[in-house]
C-alpha cells in the first residue's frame, strides 16, 4: 500500500493553521457574528491598480512570464525602497518577484537550510515559519517574548545564539508583527545586527506591513546587514491585494540565484498582468494607501481605548492591524476556550493567541481590518459579556 512522506505528516500534524481553520469554520455557521479575525484589508484593491491588470490582460499580457519578473515590476519595486526606504537593491540580480510574502519566505528557507540547521523564530507570531522551517528539513524554534514586550531583545538572542551555536542558520524577524503589532525601533534592530554580523546567519525579515507602520519611522536589518539580510514584502497588506498574490524578495545576488531556482521549480512565474497591476499599484497607489492608514488608526484608537476600558491589557499596537491583548482575571484565562464562549455567547469571533505560538497562551488577538460600525457594536457585546462575567 503507498503511503505519504511521514516527513510530511510530522510537520503538518499540528500546525495551528488548522486550528484556527476550524475556528473560522465554526464562527461562519453563527449568524450575525461579528468578526475580529480577519487577517486581510476589508478595502478593495484601488481602482487604478484594477484597470492596469485589465488593460494588460487586453493588450494579452497573458503569457509566460519572466520567471524573476517583469522587468517594469523589478523596476518598480527597486524605485519604491529606494525612495520610501532609503534601501538599494539592484533589479536584475537582487530582487526576486513571488507569489506572496509567503511564497516568498517558503522559497528561502528552503534555499538556505541544511538538515538540522536551527532557525530561531521570535513568537508570537505568524504561523507560517516554523512548518516552513521544518518542511526544508530545519529545527525552528520559538523564542518567547511575552516578558519583552513582544520584541526580540539583545540579552534574547545572545541566550539563544549561546546556546545552539554554529547550529543556527536564520532568524526571523517581523516588523511590524503580525499577532502583537509592535515594531521595532531601528536602534533596536542595530544591537540586534551587532550580534549577528559576521556569523554565517541570514535574518529573514517579513515586512508586509511596512506600510502599515503608524507611529514610527521604517526600520530594518536591510538597512544595516544588507547581506546577511534577505528581505520578504509584498502588495497583499499595504494595497489591499491579498488575492493578486503578489510579492517580493531582496538579499544579494549569490543568494537571490538560489531562491529564484527554487522559486521557479515550484511556481514558475508570476502572472504578467498581476505584475502589471503590482507596478501600478507601487507607481501610484500611494494616495489609496495612505487612506487605507487614515481609517486603520481611527479605528486602532478606538478598539484599543474600548478593550482598556474594559480590563484587558493590551500591548500597544504600532502597526499592522492587529491588537494583541492579555485575557483579564475575570474572564476564562484558557484563549482556546474563551474563544468559543465568546463566539456562542457574545456573537464575537477573535483568534486565540496560543495558535502565535510560545507566549501567546492568555492572549487574543483583534484584528481591526473591519468597518468602524463593526467594531463599535463588536466592543458594545464584548463589554457586555465582561459585565457580565465581573458579577458571576
Ligand atoms: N506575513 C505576515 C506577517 C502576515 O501576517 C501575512 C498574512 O496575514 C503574510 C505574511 C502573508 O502575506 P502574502 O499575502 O504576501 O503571502
Amino acid at each position: 500500500m503507498t503511503d505519504m512522506s511521514k516527513h510530511m505528516r510530522k510537520v503538518l500534524s499540528d500546525v495551528p493553521t488548522l486550528k484556527v481553520f476550524d475556528f473560522s469554520q465554526y464562527v461562519s455557521k453563527i449568524p450575525g457574528i461579528i468578526k475580529f479575525t480577519i487577517g486581510e484589508p476589508d478595502f478593495d484593491t484601488p481602482a487604478d491598480v484594477k484597470e492596469a491588470a485589465i488593460k494588460s490582460i487586453e493588450n494579452n499580457r497573458t503569457h509566460y512570464a519572466p520567471q524573476r519578473g517583469t522587468t517594469g515590476l523589478l523596476t518598480a519595486i527597486a524605485d519604491t525602497l529606494a525612495k520610501k526606504y532609503g534601501l538599494h537593491y539592484d533589479p536584475k540580480t537582487e530582487i526576486l518577484v513571488t507569489n506572496g510574502v509567503t511564497e516568498g519566505i517558503y522559497s528561502a528557507l528552503t534555499a538556505i537550510i541544511n538538515p538540522g540547521d536551527v532557525v530561531l523564530v521570535p513568537t508570537p507570531t505568524f504561523s507560517i515559519y516554523s512548518p516552513d522551517v521544518m518542511i526544508a528539513g530545519g529545527v525552528p524554534v520559538e523564542v518567547d517574548t511575552s516578558a519583552t514586550n513582544f520584541k526580540l531583545t539583545p540579552e534574547l538572542l545572545h541566550k539563544y545564539l549561546t546556546k545552539y551555536g554554529d547550529r543556527v542558520k536564520g532568524l526571523i524577524l517581523v516588523n511590524p508583527s503580525n499577532p502583537t503589532g509592535i515594531a521595532y525601533r531601528q536602534d533596536e534592530i542595530n544591537e540586534l545586527a551587532e550580534l549577528l554580523k559576521n556569523k554565517p546567519i541570514f535574518t529573514i525579515c517579513d515586512e508586509i506591513y511596512s506600510e502599515l507602520n503608524y507611529d514610527g519611522e521604517y526600520s530594518s536589518m536591510a538597512k544595516v546587514l544588507p547581506e546577511q539580510t534577505i528581505l520578504a514584502n509584498g502588495l497583499s497588506k499595504s494595497y489591499a491585494m491579498t488575492g493578486w498574490r503578489i510579492g517580493y524578495l531582496c538579499a544579494p545576488a549569490k543568494v537571490t540565484s538560489l531562491i529564484f531556482k527554487v522559486h521557479a521549480f515550484a511556481v514558475t512565474d508570476i502572472a504578467t498582468f498581476v505584475q502589471d497591476a503590482a507596478e501600478a499599484a507601487l507607481r501610484d497607489g500611494d494616495k489609496a494607501t495612505r487612506q487605507m492608514d487614515q481609517q486603520y488608526i481611527k479605528r486602532r484608537d478606538y478598539m484599543y481605548r474600548r478593550l482598556t476600558e474594559m480590563g484587558f491589557d493590551c500591548t500597544q499596537p504600532m502597526g499592522a492591524f492587529y491588537i494583541f491583548a492579555k485575557i483579564p482575571p475575570f474572564l476564562n484565562q484558557d484563549d482556546n476556550e474563551l474563544i468559543y464562549q465568546l463566539a456562542n455567547e457574545a456573537k464575537v469571533a477573535v483568534t486565540a493567541g496560543s495558535n502565535f505560538g510560545r507566549g501567546g497562551e492568555g492572549y487574543l488577538r483583534f484584528s481591526y481590518a473591519t468597518s468602524l460600525e463593526q467594531i463599535k457594536e463588536g466592543m458594545d457585546r464584548l463589554a457586555r459579556f465582561c459585565e457580565q462575567a465581573k458579577n458571576k
